[in-house]
């Protein structure tokens, strides 16, 4: 589902943050202030096994939970899942006995589930795999890269899709001092209106991109072609799977690769690119670099219909 056609209106959401209702330093009206104040449309807070319930008049919110559930690795055997518009918690407590079993819970209970932070849980693709009832993934975790530099998790995203899985990726902040770990990463959703039930459909359906500071302006399918239009950027990329997939890039490294400048900004920023369609997957997702060293990630478009079978 493309947002970029799609009637409705754009959300500026942060889907990852906490309160004291859990680890995080603020009152739930401290953070719902802080992210009114930086003119946020929405926000989900995510208090681990805890779903904080606050009213507001600006800002739009989306309950949510952060739950976990055991994994057969790392420190800690523990991965965490973000629970987007559950109304209970469920009656298991800690952990759900695997990532699957979380995902299914949550969507059960009419929600839509994410896998958070990847790199720094330390999760490959089969734990992904695994678990059908996922949504998607965080591409990027602002608390994680901030405090560890492991919140990018664009090449897990890529080993997912490259194993034919389905994902969709948001960006957050996972605020727990918000003012320090917070303002770094969102999600940008086009919403048929501004309600919780519409920002849920969107998720669900992948209309909606995600962003630390650079913008997706259009994303379409041409002959023979994919044209994308951003925020001025020094890079704009089509990712696809292995071995595959063009960018285009400004200044120092104005190299192009199976793709090229459609327009440049006075200043010589890239505006508009077209990129040749991938050669050996019916995929590709579109990532903005932008001027300021920001990144903007798209949901994987599916280009079944526009590249021959090879298989
Ligand atoms: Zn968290």
């Amino acid at each position: 589902m493309s947002p970029f056609d799609r009637p409705g209106v754009w959300l500026r959401c942060q889907l990852h943050a906490h309160t004291t209702n859990s680890d995080g330093d603020p009152t739930p009206q401290g953070l719902i202030d802080h992210y009114e104040r930086a003119e946020y449309d929405v926000l989900a807070i995510t208090d681990h096994w805890h779903i904080t319930r606050h009213d507001s008049e600006e800002i739009l919110l989306l309950p949510a939970s952060e739950l976990s559930a055991r994994i057969e690795h790392g420190p800690h055997r523990e991965a965490d899942v973000l629970a987007y518009g559950i109304e209970e918690l469920p009656e298991v407590r800690d952990h759900f006995p695997t990532i699957a079993e979380a995902a299914s819970w949550i969507v059960a209970h009419g929600g839509v589930a994410i896998l958070a932070h990847p790199y720094w849980s330390g999760l490959g693709p089969d734990d992904y795999l695994g678990a059908d009832d996922l949504s998607g993934i965080e591409v990027f975790n602002g608390g994680c890269e901030i405090a560890q530099g492991n919140g990018l998790s664009a090449v897990h995203w890529d080993d997912i899709l490259d194993r034919g899985g389905r994902a969709l990726a948001i960006a957050t902040d996972d605020a727990h001092h918000v003012g320090q770990d917070s303002r770094l990463g969102w999600t940008m959703v086009r919403a048929a209106e501004r309600s919780v039930a519409a920002v849920l459909a969107a998720l669900r359906d992948g209309a909606f991109y995600s962003s630390t500071g650079a913008t997706i302006e259009d994303v379409r399918l041409v002959d023979g072609g994919v044209d994308v239009r951003s925020s001025p950027a020094r890079s704009i990329t089509l990712r696809s799977g292995a071995w595959d997939g063009g960018r285009v890039n400004a200044g120092r490294y104005a190299m192009h690769y199976r793709g090229r400048v459609l327009e440049r900004d006075s200043a010589g920023a890239i505006v508009a690119a077209r990129f040749e369609l991938p050669e050996f997957r019916p995929w590709a997702r579109v990532e903005v670099g932008g001027i300021d060293g920001s990144l903007a990630w798209g949901n994987p478009i599916d280009l079944s219909g526009a590249i021959p079978r090879s298989d």
